[in-house]
């Protein structure tokens, strides 16, 4: 397999949406798929497909397709799904409630550990089935949990404040929903900052588009 610094950003964007296909074949015991089968099945191209997948070495055999079980584990582990990640939540409200209720972390194989608030009414009140703590206890907790994401669902107001309290406490990615873009990278912390509304407006300037050619 290449290095997956070879790999460019476009590429490793579209992995979690094979990650995501690949895992619906499996389940429904599917042993095996062309590309074009899996194309038609994506609506992208099967030369997409075949060149994506060769960044990574290739996986599929000259007339016989990919092999479903064998190319859903290679790109779970491509895309870290069996690297058992940790995650933590910081700020206890109605988008955390939302994350950590539905199946987000363990469809990923991410773990969710603990939720911190700095309200003291929500700690020791759990959310989903997990604990939320004082925020002042979060470096104590990964002094003593390997914890390797951090959720931002706090107010924009408080994004660099939690930005701050994650340093040095080993924690080497944010997934952050704030709506404040942080680039933590001076630090070696990975961020991904997640905009809902964005697709909301592509969707509106799709629509858009579509009345003004009609
Ligand atoms: P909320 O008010 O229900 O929850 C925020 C929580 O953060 C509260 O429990 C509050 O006590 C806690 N908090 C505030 N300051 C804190 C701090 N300094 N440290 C720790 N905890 C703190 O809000 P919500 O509806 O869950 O939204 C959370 C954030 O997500 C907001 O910034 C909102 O704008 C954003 N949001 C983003 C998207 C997106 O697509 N990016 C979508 C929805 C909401």
């Amino acid at each position: 397999m290449k290095g997956q610094t070879e790999v460019s950003e476009a590429v490793v964007n579209r992995l979690p949406r094979y990650y995501r296909y690949l895992r619906e074949l499996y389940r429904k015991d599917i042993l095996r798929v062309s590309s074009g089968e899996l194309a038609d099945m994506m609506g992208v191209t099967a030369s997409q497909i075949r060149h994506d997948f060769n960044c990574f070495g290739g996986f599929g055999q000259q007339g016989y397709g990919y092999n479903v079980k064998f190319l859903y584990h290679k790109i779970s582990e491509i895309l870290g799904v069996q690297d058992n990640f940790s995650a933590i939540i910081i700020g206890a409200g109605n988008l955390c409630r939302a994350i950590a209720t539905g199946p987000i972390f363990t469809h990923r194989g991410v773990r969710l550990l603990a939720i911190f608030d700095n309200n003291p009414a929500k700690a020791g009140s759990t959310v989903a089935g997990v604990s939320v703590y004082p925020i002042e206890q979060l470096h104590e907790f990964c002094g003593k949990n390997r914890v390797d994401i951090a959720v931002f669902t706090v107010p924009k107001a408080a994004a660099r404040e939690s930005a701050e309290r994650i340093l040095g406490t080993g924690i080497r990615g944010v997934w952050n929903y704030t709506n404040m873009e942080l680039d933590l990278s001076t630090h070696g912390i990975a961020v991904q900052n997640i905009h809902l509304g964005d697709t909301l407006m592509t969707l509106c300037y799709t629509i858009k588009e579509r009345s003004n050619e009609a």
